[in-house]
């Protein structure tokens, strides 16, 4: 207990803090090093989102979608510690199909299209020569879709409240305080991450209207233009792959509404680069996201591989089309990162959905 004047207050205990000293001793022990000789797999396919300066302090709602400069050299330097090569896309599931045993390999792919990936992350590529891959929603790029979720962040970080029509029912969030904004946050976006794409637009319009927000110019400045793109890409050093037109759960959507968001993300991606678009990962990509119909649409349309948000390393079984990831952002630490290239938590798990 800690004291403060004459009150006696319970020092808030951080959920966090258990999971990080295990995870600290397991490290100091070598305990991931053993586990990765066992689990790790052939190698690591890593999902980040956005990158930031190191102690920048804006908030954001969902702080795992950016890790700071000082973090992500932290993972590379491990990477290549831990003799892990850093390679491309391609080049990893080259290896992995082949039967040869080689060094571990671990590529790095970050998901939306952001643009700090084109003003910090690709001077950090070309300095450290690492390779990357850039999933794009080309719809966030082009202004035809916004990643709403930053709309929500504006409305909550200008307004004490906010309230979202939702099927004729008025759900309100506080943004009072710190606490009560991230967890309304999170409450106002599993909301209408779950709606149907029609009222989730209408809800969004409302909100527009209401609180004076402009989803899609929030949005297209977050996101990369298709000149920076085209720099990156004449590099050598970033491709760039789909990520559908509008970042929808795939789950659940008409085949022929999904079949499209693939497939003109492509089209775009490719008219617009004018190169290949060869590989695709699945919005937001967790159980609830993708399903073996889903997979089996991706396969369908022609991408050599599809990417999960989850399922550790890439480890013998693992289907191109539902392609293990290790995500890393936030808080993450280098610990948590050799926690999840160790395979320890995911060695006694089916690999995610392997429909062949
Ligand atoms: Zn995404």
């Amino acid at each position: 207990m800690k004291t403060k004047g004459n009150m006696t207050e319970p020092i808030p205990i951080d959920p966090a803090a258990g999971r990080s000293v295990w995870r600290r001793a397991a490290v100091a022990l070598g305990a991931d090093r053993w586990a990765r000789r066992l689990w790790g797999g052939r190698g690591a396919i890593l999902m980040l989102h956005g990158l930031k300066e190191d102690g920048a302090a804006d908030w954001q709602g969902n702080p795992g979608l950016g890790t700071t400069i000082g973090r992500l050299t932290a993972v590379i330097e491990t990477l290549r510690a831990e003799g892990y090569e850093l390679v491309s896309l391609d080049t990893a599931l080259e290896r992995f199909a082949s039967p040869k045993l080689g060094a571990r390999f671990a590529c790095l792919t970050f998901d939306d299209g952001y643009r700090d990936n084109y003003e910090l992350l690709y001077p950090l590529l070309r300095r450290l020569s690492v390779p990357a891959t850039i999933y794009v929603t080309t719809g966030f790029t082009d202004g035809w879709a916004p990643a709403w979720w930053h709309g929500i962040e504006a409305a909550l970080s200008q307004h004490p409240t906010l309230d979202v029509e939702l099927s004729r029912r008025t759900h309100s969030f506080a943004a009072t305080d710190p606490a009560a904004r991230d967890s309304s946050f999170h409450q106002a976006s599993a909301l209408l991450r779950n709606a149907k794409p029609f009222t989730r637009a209408r809800a969004l319009t409302q909100i527009e209207r209401e609180y004076n927000i402009d989803f899609s110019a929030i949005s297209q400045e977050k996101m990369l233009t298709w000149e920076m793109m085209r720099e990156m890409a004449a590099s050598g050093l970033v491709e760039f792959g789909a990520h559908t037109v509008t970042h929808p759960v795939l789950r659940g959507l008409p085949q022929a509404d999904a079949r499209r968001e693939m497939l003109w993300s492509r089209q775009r991606l490719e008219t617009m680069l004018g190169r290949p678009a060869r590989h695709f990962a699945y919005p937001y990509g967790d159980p609830a996201a993708v399903d073996a119909e889903v997979v089996a649409l991706a396969r369908d349309c022609g991408f050599a591989s599809a990417a999960l948000a989850y399922g550790g390393p890439l480890r013998s079984g693992a289907s191109l089309h539902a392609l293990p990831r290790i995500p890393f952002g936030g808080d993450d630490s280098t610990d948590d990162l050799r926690v999840r290239l160790s395979g320890l938590k995911t060695a006694f798990s089916t690999p995610p959905l392997v429909y062949h």
